[in-house]
């Protein structure tokens, strides 16, 4: 059997009209001798409308019955396509995730799917029937309903993918694929034909609003091709895939970046052991997540002065923590209120030398510091002025032979 799985996002099935697109992207794919799965999330806006309803009820709603309230949104738009299916003359059904079942294990709202039971979907692909699934939920060993995070029907179509061994798994979207940066930014972004888990995975502000990184880390542990293609124009999307099916060509997959960071530095930190874990450790219990951090040795070998980057949205809170906090001595704070990070992505620069050579030289020729720098193996990121922030973007695509 050829399967493919279609997950539709929730823009793609806000509307009725584009649930009738949807349908008719379904039966094109019927026309091809494959075997259909649809997957689909909520129609837009309507999970934010559930979870409004959990808190007018209370500020401490169940953690089960917030699950069970939020995978409602789901029901409803897999029960339209159906529909519609049968009104163009195909078997299809819709499914929910107790009535497979999809187990899942963890915390409600972060649930991970372990197991599908693919019994009776498979009888039903084999009678020619289209099922439609509902991406986002599971059930748990309880047999109470569970969700798997904002965005999960992306994981979902991908474990679907996974279990029933499918040949193909096309995440339908909004956007007609990934790009080298954003195209606001660069109009002379291009779309990634090819990008592998890690460099998607590390694309965090680009690809991140495509799909959720679960699901990338999910696609990557179980060796899934992902296509990311628009629902609203037939156009060739971007390929996920793994490293080894894409040609190195490009060193640099991609420029990404973050606007909205600040940067704070305590100048003459007390150097003893334990220091940046007490400095980290109130902010680590008010979940303000740290990005960057540079340590120096002062002269005197005393006295440290530390720098890390934050979300500006959390400044005023980490400020008011670092002041109370009696345990960390230092002798000032400097803080920068409006610093971005550029990152360059790709796993071509673990075999090419002088990456981080031009990356420097591109920005220094454009007169743009460099206030903090860090890396991984497929990335490179320094922190910046934001007034800097699209000069350096737009140095980048082009060093690195990004522009079309
Ligand atoms: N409907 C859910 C959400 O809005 C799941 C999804 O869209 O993937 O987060
Ligand atoms: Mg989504």
């Amino acid at each position: 059997m050829k399967i493919v799985v279609l997950k539709f996002g929730g823009t793609s099935v806000g509307s009725i009209d584009r649930i009738k697109n949807v349908a008719k992207i379904v039966i094109s794919y019927l026309k091809k001798r494959y075997k259909v799965v649809v997957v689909s999330s909520a129609m837009s806006g309507e999970t934010n409308r559930l979870v409004k309803l959990t808190k007018k009820i209370s500020k401490n709603f169940p953690p089960s019955e917030y699950d069970t309230v939020l995978a409602t949104g789901e029901q409803v738009a897999c029960s339209l396509i159906a529909g519609r299916l049968n009104e163009q003359g195909h078997l299809a059904r819709s499914w929910q995730s107790w009535q497979i079942p999809i187990f899942t294990i963890g915390n409600y709202s972060h649930s991970r799917i372990v197991k599908i039971n693919k019994k009776n979907i498979l009888n039903f692909l084999r009678k020619g029937g289209i099922p439609v699934v509902t991406g986002f939920q599971g059930i748990n060993f309880e047999n109470r309903i569970t969700t798997t995070g904002r965005g999960g029907s992306d994981a979902s179509a991908i474990m679907f993918a996974k279990f029933l061994k499918a040949e193909k798994c096309i995440i339908y979207t909004d956007v007609d694929g990934i790009y080298t940066t954003d195209p606001r930014i660069v109009p002379k972004a291009k779309k990634i034909q090819k990008i592998s888990y890690e460099e998607m995975l590390e694309m965090a502000s680009l690809g991140a609003k495509v799909m959720q990184p679960h699901s990338i880390q999910d696609a990557r542990l179980n060796r899934i091709d992902i296509e990311v293609k628009s629902t609203f124009k037939n156009l060739k999307g971007s390929l996920i895939t793994k490293k080894r099916n894409i040609s190195n060509k490009n060193i640099i997959r991609g420029v990404s970046f973050t606007k909205n960071d600040a940067k704070i530095t305590l100048i003459g930190v007390k150097d003893r052991p334990g220091v940046a874990a007490k400095i980290f450790e109130p902010l680590f219990r008010n979940s303000i997540n740290v990005d960057m951090v540079v340590q120096n040795i002062s002269s005197s070998k005393k006295e440290t002065d530390l720098t890390f980057t934050i979300q500006s949205d959390d400044l005023s809170k980490t400020e008011k923590l670092l002041k109370k906090n009696k345990k960390v001595q230092f002798n000032n704070i400097i803080i920068d209120k409006k610093v971005s990070k550029v990152s360059i992505v790709g796993v071509g620069m673990i075999t090419t030398p002088g990456v981080t050579f031009r990356m420097f030289n591109a920005l220094a020729k454009k007169n743009i510091n460099i206030l903090v720098i860090s890396t991984s193996e497929i990335k490179i990121s320094v922190l910046v002025d934001r007034k800097n922030l699209k000069k350096a973007v737009d140095v980048l695509h082009k060093e690195f032979k990004l522009d079309y």
